[in-house]
């Protein structure tokens, strides 16, 4: 089953994609958490992206098209993947579809988590992520035990520098430019599922779960 998590930031796409993986036993492809991972380590990719990303913007698509292109050929994807964060433009959709073509494969769904802009910023300006292993919570909607604190592995949680109030609007615009276009495209191609993304996490679930079959 290959899925493409459509949405706007922080509508909820990484945490349902996180479940779809482990539901279906495939693997969750955030280009996000990518990006965020070779910050930390320091890479030449890691540096390039880190100026984008911190005022809002989209890194540029010759950066991540073959990064995901090499992704969907490992072994672990021969069942299927989630791509939670890719495609964000229309150049990155046609890009896709020409490395799935090569490989005589079609993506099966795309599921819009539709959430309006104004539950958007509170969802952005609440979420917490682990520094350790990157785990989402949000201080309302999904607290940990303890305050700061990450449930899984008990490291500090951090507030992204991107979920800043002065960065969230720019996102907000930047997604409905270049990646909201994107539900028009999965809509011609068929393959387009939408579903009410301001619903409790569960019920999400739920919703998708129907669309995908148990
Ligand atoms: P995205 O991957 O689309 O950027 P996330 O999955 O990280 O979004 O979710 C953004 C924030 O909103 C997180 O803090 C998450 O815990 C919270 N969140 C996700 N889904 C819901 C929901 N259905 N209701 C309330 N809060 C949610
Ligand atoms: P995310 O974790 O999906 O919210 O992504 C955080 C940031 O990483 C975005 O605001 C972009 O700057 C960058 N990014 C992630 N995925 C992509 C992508 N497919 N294309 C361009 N930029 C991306």
């Amino acid at each position: 089953m290959k899925i493409i998590m459509l949405g706007a930031p922080g509508a909820g796409k990484g945490t349902q994609a996180k479940r779809i993986a482990a539901k279906y036993d495939i693997p969750h492809i955030s280009t996000g958490d990518i990006f965020r991972a070779n910050i930390k380590e320091g890479t030449e990719l890691g540096k390039k992206a880190k100026t984008y990303m911190d005022q809002g913007l989209l890194v540029p698509d010759e950066l991540v098209v073959d990064l995901v292109a090499d992704r969907i050929q490992k072994d672990d994807c021969k069942n299927g993947f989630v791509l939670d964060g890719f495609p964000r433009t229309i150049p990155q959709a046609e890009s896709l579809d020409a490395a799935l073509e090569k490989l005589e494969q079609k993506m099966d769904y795309a599921i819009d988590v539709d959430v309006p802009d104004e539950n958007i910023v509170s969802r952005m300006s609440g979420r917490r992520a682990c520094a350790g292993c990157g785990a989402t919570y949000h201080i309302q909607f999904n607290p940990t035990k303890t305050e700061g604190i990450c449930d899984a592995c008990g490291d500090k949680l951090i507030l992204r520098d991107d979920d800043k109030p002065e960065t969230v609007q720019k996102r907000l615009d930047v997604y409905h430019d270049q990646t909201q276009p994107l539900i028009q495209y999965y809509e011609k191609a068929g393959i387009l599922e939408s579903v009410d993304g301001t619903m409790a996490m569960d019920d999400v679930f739920e919703a998708i779960v129907k669309i995908l079959g148990a």
